[in-house]
């Protein structure tokens, strides 16, 4: 017999079927069992009478292993659903230990066990259907960018992790060994969607690992993460890369809305945009004090957005016209303003979940840029290179979408919205 999904049995009244799960619940009640099977689509009751063949196979049954069963459909109004299966044979297809490292079902009222024992232990901890529900929105998420860049004729590349020199300033970088000589991990794919506009791709997009030596402890940051970026040539303004990340997080949340989430807001168009100063100027106003002159530290970044939040209904705001000091030497400058860059990041209910400018393409402009922030031009030449044969004006973005799922769960980590997160303390499973 072929096996049928839970979900599908509400179609099936009175009829045999077979399906297969895990045993999350056995509730003996001496002539009578009942089990509670999970699959991916749901969970269904199970009732075992002792003239079954199955009823002395649920003596040696642990809870969460994975078995077979083969019975009828009935209605029943006391089961949790209003049906039940009524079980005449059961296989086990892999037994479970007798103990759990850690519970899948908690007991009413139980508290959830800590987090990192949990992620020693991801795989039964992803067994609750609400954890599997985060990458569902991951996919959805990324099938409504997909959708939005493959309609808008976007090419897909892929770009290397092992670099010569590191990716972004900053010392934020993992340095490996590699033959002979040592080689980084790319802390974005910043240098090579850039060479694709110098190869005249005109729009690529990229989805791939990212790795940054952070030695941070924060919510918000893992050593491992996946980033999604995406770069146009012929923009005239890094306006024009918001507008496009505009169209790319409505197209996401739609998708998500339509298959996962139904009570998800979806933001409408425009989203707030501010420049730093202005922001500044508003949190000094709501009396926050700030450590940093041309930057905004975490608690800025929440309040800023409940201010937000409160003025226009928005959960995004853009933050532009940051000070050249904040910003790569490869963030192009205004020209009759030369200490502000043209670039933004756009937070999400009060967390940076994108970094995006127009790109300097002049080779001279650039290199005079990096070399005022102390980078040596040996250092990048092989970045160099790819402005000296010519390079349409260009622009994009780097999108974390790690954090992006765990403010759309409130989630109170990335690492919650991370299938197997990295961190310093953190190399496994
Ligand atoms: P932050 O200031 O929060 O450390 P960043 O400015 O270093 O971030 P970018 O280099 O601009 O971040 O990276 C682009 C996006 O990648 C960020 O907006 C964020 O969504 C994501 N991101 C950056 N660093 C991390 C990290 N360590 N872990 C997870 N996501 C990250």
């Amino acid at each position: 017999m072929k096996r049928k999904h839970i979900s599908e049995l509400k179609d099936h009244i009175g009829s045999l079927v077979k399906i297969a799960g895990f045993v999350e619940s056995i509730r003996d009640q001496g002539k009578i069992k009942f089990l509670i099977i999970r699959d991916i689509t749901g969970k269904i009751q199970a009732v075992v009478t002792k003239d079954s063949p199955a009823f002395s196979k649920i003596s040696n049954l642990n809870l969460e292993s994975v078995v077979s069963i083969e019975g009828t459909v009935k209605e029943e109004p006391q089961a949790p659903k209003g049906y039940e299966i009524s079980v005449s044979d059961l296989h086990i297809l892999s037994l479970a230990a007798p103990e759990l490292a850690i519970p899948v079902v908690h007991e009413k009222g139980g508290k959830e066990v800590d987090v990192s024992k949990r992620l020693d232990y991801r795989w039964i901890d992803l067994r609750r259907p609400e954890k599997q529900r985060i990458f569902q929105v991951w996919t959805h998420l990324e099938e409504g960018f997909r959708r939005y860049f493959l309609k808008n004729n976007y090419t897909q590349l892929y770009s290397p992790s092992f670099m010569n020199a590191p990716s972004e300033s900053g010392s934020e970088v993992f340095e490996v060994p590699y033959f002979e000589e040592n080689a980084f991990l790319a802390q974005s794919p910043q240098f090579y969607k850039q060479m694709a506009m110098a190869s005249g791709l005109e729009r690529v997009f990229m989805t791939g690992p990212v790795y940054r030596a952070e030695p941070s402890f924060t919510t918000r940051h893992l050593t491992e993460f996946t980033g999604w970026d995406f770069e146009v040539s012929y923009i005239e303004s890094h306006e024009e890369v918001m507008d496009i990340l505009e169209l790319l997080i409505i197209n996401g949340f739609e998708r998500v809305k339509n298959l996962v989430l139904n009570d998800l807001e979806i933001p409408s168009q425009p989203f707030p945009r501010l420049t730093m100063p202005e922001v500044k100027e508003k949190l000094k106003s709501l009396g926050v004090e700030s450590d940093r002159e041309h930057d905004i530290n975490p608690e800025e970044e929440r309040k800023i957005c409940e201010l937000v939040k409160k003025d226009t209904g928005h959960d995004f705001v853009f933050i532009t016209d940051w000070h050249k000091e904040a910003r790569p030497f490869y963030h192009m400058r205004y020209e009759d303003d030369p200490e502000t860059t043209k670039s933004f990041d756009l937070l999400y209910k009060g967390v940076e979940i994108v970094t995006g400018a127009q790109r300097e393409h002049r080779l001279e402009v650039l290199k005079s840029q990096a070399r005022e922030k102390g980078i040596s031009l040996d250092s990048i030449k092989d970045y160099l290179e790819f402005f000296r044969y010519a390079c349409p004006p260009h622009g994009g973005a780097g999108i974390g979408p790690g954090r992006i799922v765990m403010q759309m769960l409130d989630l109170p980590s990335i690492k919650e919205a991370t299938y197997l997160p990295r961190d310093v303390k953190r190399l496994g499973p």
